[in-house]
């Protein structure tokens, strides 16, 4: 956003930090970092304001729940579903040397956070410290927490004056809700309809529309799967195994290609992509339940979707292509193969679907740093399956500039959606909110419907 920033924004903005910088004294100041990219100056850490609260002579409880901090990647997320060996090491040996206190401070410390995504909790805190950077250059250190309406207000037209969005106001107020809630105290913004009085306010001017990409549809699906290898650039070829640099490209724009394709018909987040393992992957899924007409199809394992707190995950379905040259399925099986992956012998992975494998690599890997293998060891990132998508969209010859990673999980869904895939199917394959109506209807049925999707594409 901060391309959009105006002159007189910036100068506005610079005039408050020069005051966070004057309250805290020459001495503190000089080592004082911004974060950088925010529309609101904002310190890099809390840490550096602290002197001041302790010349306002606020008490210790104060102090802890201004800085009270909750966004680290706690253990029991770390895991990823294998949870008991995590409390095995956390909880006392001798349960006679706990008490009720010190049970109720591990769950404070170690469940309660997870009532908010991981990534939910870097953003409130994020636009917490804000908000406290904000009250060190307005002296009002002391009227945090609890916080009224008035200063929320002072703190909003503050944020508008500097030309914040809709979404980094909208931060600030459930930074300052959130931390109220977290206290028992009673929020600024608390009674009936005034928080959606509040939002439509600054929505009523502050509104934007989303920058439009383009939908991945059946005919670039079609283009993905129709990857060529790279023509060798002459010389000896070693094979892959040797380090064959252009084979090793090929390998990688397959991936690209196979991972969009995934994206698109899977109706995936990059996020999904990103935690796939192979051992996620299941050949032949319904012909093992007897439902042979599904032979030559699959079952990718999605073990957690966003929104799904109870890592209830789902199992998207590939099927069989009519034609041969597109079949998704087959190409998987071809891909690994040649790119050398296996699942491993010690994988425990159907035996509990929702653990992370401690034994297989990723599904999608990621290249090693020079580019002639991949890398088994790290899984990618969910901004690398992002790119992967695109480019494998830019082999195929398109303009990517028009396209990013969400284009293929709105591809999947626009086209279920217009070849007439009943609702709650491609709710659940998208994991929205109200996937329990769709899990109840699946469970009665055959997975025909839950193939669905991939129908809808025509391969
Ligand atoms: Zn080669
Ligand atoms: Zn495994």
């Amino acid at each position: 956003m901060a391309g959009v920033i105006t002159e007189p924004e910036r100068l506005r903005a610079q005039a408050l930090k020069g005051l966070v910088l004057v309250n805290l004294g020459s001495g503190a100041a000089a080592g004082l970092k911004w974060r950088p990219r925010t529309t609101m100056p904002t310190v890099e850490s809390l840490d550096s304001l602290r002197i001041m609260f302790d010349r306002i002579g606020a008490d210790a409880e104060y102090i802890a729940r201004v800085f009270h901090s909750d966004s680290r990647l706690l253990a029991l997320e770390e895991c990823r579903g294998d949870w008991r060996p995590v409390v095995d090491k956390l909880a006392q040996q001798d349960p006679g040397q706990e008490s009720i206190d010190s049970l109720a401070a591990k769950f404070r410390n170690h469940v309660q956070p997870l009532e908010r995504a991981r990534g939910t909790r870097q953003k409130l805190e994020t636009s917490w410290n804000s908000v406290v950077t904000w009250a060190a250059a307005r002296d009002g250190l002391k009227l945090l927490l609890p916080m009224s309406e008035s200063t929320l207000q002072a703190l909003l037209w503050d944020a508008i004056s500097l030309g914040c969005s809709l979404p980094v106001l909208k931060g600030l107020v459930h930074a300052v809700q959130a931390r109220h809630g977290h206290f028992g105290l009673t929020k600024p913004i608390s009674g009936d309809g005034q928080y959606q009085r509040l939002i439509k306010s600054l929505s009523r001017f502050n509104g934007t529309q989303h920058r439009h990409v383009f939908p991945i549809h059946r005919d670039l699906v079609v283009k993905m799967l129709q990857y060529e290898p790279r023509e060798h650039g002459g010389g000896v070829c070693d094979g892959p195994g040797r380090g064959c640099k252009d084979c090793w490209r090929s390998l990688i724009e397959w991936r690209n290609a196979l991972c969009g394709v995934a994206h698109t018909i899977g109706c995936m987040r990059p996020d999904e992509g990103h935690n796939a393992q192979l051992c996620d992957w299941w050949p032949e899924y319904d012909t093992q339940a007897g439902h042979l007409e599904f032979a030559g199809g699959a079952a990718l394992n999605i073990s957690q979707q966003k929104n799904d707190a109870g890592r209830k995950g789902a199992h998207k379905r590939f099927g069989k292509s009519t034609d041969p040259s597109l079949d998704f399925v087959d190409q998987m099986a071809q891909f690994h193969g040649a790119a050398g992956m296996a699942v491993s012998q010690r994988c425990q992975k159907r035996l509990r679907p929702a653990e992370r494998c401690r034994y297989c690599p990723p599904l999608w890997p990621r290249a090693t740093r020079n580019k002639r293998g991949f890398d088994f060891s790290k899984e990618p990132t969910a901004d690398m399956v992002s790119d992967w998508i695109v480019a494998g969209l830019g082999q195929a010859g398109l303009d990517t500039t028009l396209f990013s990673g969400v284009c293929a999980r709105r591809g999947g869904l626009s086209t279920a959606i217009e070849a007439g895939v009943p609702e709650v199917i491609t709710w659940m394959q998208s994991g929205h909110a109200q996937e329990k109506a769709a899990r109840r209807y699946v469970e009665l049925k055959s997975p025909k419907l839950l193939y669905a999707t991939w129908a809808a594409f025509k391969l």
